[in-house]
């Protein structure tokens, strides 16, 4: 639909309206009631346009999930089609329906090893919830009642509900305001060479994580550890590229301490890493339980998963014992998000997205990386599609600007008003476009990149900041 109809007084009233009543995801009080936000009307493949028509390429892919890109006709003909047929159906034991039954199937078939057993969810946050919820089950059914500690990590993200928030390792998430579990979830350091200490070489650094891993394990008590959980790549808190041979090492680890490994995949799958899952093709780990979202469907409805193996479902189906999984939500298994998942999987198949990703994403991070001869560049991290750009105020010391200064906020502002959308985070501009992108589309984020960092240079030393 075109949007010019949308009068300048239509706008001003929809600002208002979004001020007077909206509260936004991680909204900002203070920020939001001085600008605002930017309010999308429209999108198309890796572009999306605000409601004054102005078009932005968007670099962040939604938030990590438009992998086939928006606006698909097809995709919109199966979520209609769907809802005609049946809108809504409740998925608990007694009832199924027809696209909850073949998306469990199609997952089971995707996902590695026997990993296939499907929980499906209303989004990432609650596929996690769901997978820790399996844990503590399981284990009471080994009458392992004790075994129910987690470990996860600094800098990592699983989520904003109570508990996933919680499992998150990332400070900004931890306001004083908001209160946390603490009983039962232990964090280890985050596998960042780049903030490694000085003089440590990179095999010293992964041995160093191992051995912190093992000997967390040890101190808690082998007997009392339920599960590992880690983002292959973690997105939120970075884009951090574990050391070569990290999650592989880390896996055995936990097979050496009965601890289920749980793979959060909620960004890095359907593509986003050129694999519909990565834990396996990537890192060489065959994980108990992987949590996925976002490019499930690309965005176009809400959906998780909860994918588990058939070790777990033996234990906890046992025939006869007579239990019930008392877990679900309203929304699980909705055949209209099915729907989309199904032919979303389609769409990736048949256009061949997958092995094209791998192909673009490896000129992406070339191109990417050649922004590091830039003095407040201190490091491009990039795998396929998922990068980030780490400003510092200092590459040889690495010191970061300070936080209040949001470096980040700085270059994305600069690149907006070139038509690049990237995400700010602090002193990060982080990276998820559609898996369509072309090699020119690379390029113009690269240039468009490089001459909003110099911009902001020449800005940062007339404010006296640099
Ligand atoms: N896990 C990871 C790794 C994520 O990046 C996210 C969201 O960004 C989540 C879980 C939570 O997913 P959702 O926002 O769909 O609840």
């Amino acid at each position: 639909p075109d949007v010019s109809h949308f009068s300048s007084l239509d706008n001003k009233r929809l600002i208002e309206s979004d001020k007077a009543h909206y509260m936004h995801g991680y909204h900002a009080f203070d920020e939001h009631r001085q600008h605002g936000s930017l309010n999308i009307t429209q999108g198309d493949d890796a572009y999306i346009r605000d409601a004054q028509g102005q078009q932005y390429l968007d670099a962040v892919g939604g938030m990590w999930c438009t992998n086939i890109g928006l606006a698909r006709e097809e995709m919109a003909q199966a979520i209609a089609e769907q809802t005609r047929q049946l809108a809504y159906s409740n998925s608990f034991c007694d009832m199924a329906n027809d696209r909850a039954i073949q998306l469990s199937e199609k997952l089971a078939e995707l996902a590695p090893g026997d990993l296939d057993r499907v929980f499906l969810t209303t989004g990432g946050s609650t596929a996690v919830d769901t997978a820790i919820r399996l844990v503590h089950y399981y284990q009471n059914c080994r009458g392992k009642h004790e075994k129910k500690q987690i470990i996860t990590r600094i800098n990592a993200y699983h989520g904003s509900t109570y508990l996933t928030m919680s499992l998150g390792g990332k400070q900004a998430d931890r306001p004083e305001e908001f209160d946390f579990l603490t009983d039962g979830i232990h964090h280890l350091s985050c596998p960042n060479f780049y903030r490694a200490p000085e003089g440590v070489n990179e095999a010293e650094f992964l041995e160093g994580l191992v051995a912190e891993f093992e000997n967390k394990i040890l101190e808690i008590g082998p007997e009392r550890v339920g599960a590992f959980l880690a983002e292959p790549i973690m997105g939120s808190g970075g884009v951090i590229i574990p050391p070569a041979g990290y999650h592989r090492r880390m896996w055995e680890v936990c097979q050496r301490h009965d601890v289920l490994y749980i793979s959060d995949e909620v960004v890095t799958s359907f593509g986003r890493l050129g694999h519909f899952f990565a834990s396996e093709a990537e890192f060489d780990i065959q994980p108990d339980i992987i949590t996925t979202a976002k490019g499930l469907t690309s965005g176009y409805q809400p959906l998780g998963a909860c994918i588990f193996s058939e070790r777990i479902w033996e234990v906890i189906a046992e025939p006869g014992a007579g239990r019930c999984f008392s877990h679900g939500f309203t929304y699980s298994g909705h055949p209209v998000a099915c729907a989309a998942a199904l032919k979303n999987i389609e769409i990736l198949e048949r256009e061949a997205l997958l092995p094209r990703a791998r192909e673009v994403g490896r000129y992406f991070e070339q191109r990417l990386r050649t922004l590091e001869d830039l003095p407040i560049v201190g490091e491009v991290r990039a795998r396929c599609f998922m990068a980030c750009v780490e400003f510092v105020a200092d590459k040889t010391t690495r010191t970061l600007f300070p936080e209040a200064l949001n470096i980040g906020e700085w270059v994305h502002l600069r690149a907006q008003k070139r038509g690049l959308l990237v995400r700010p985070i602090v002193h990060l501009n982080v990276m998820s476009p559609a898996l369509t992108l072309t090699h020119e589309q690379v390029d113009f984020v690269v240039d468009v990149l490089r001459e909003s960092i110099l911009e902001t240079l020449e800005d940062l030393r007339a404010a006296g900041h640099w």
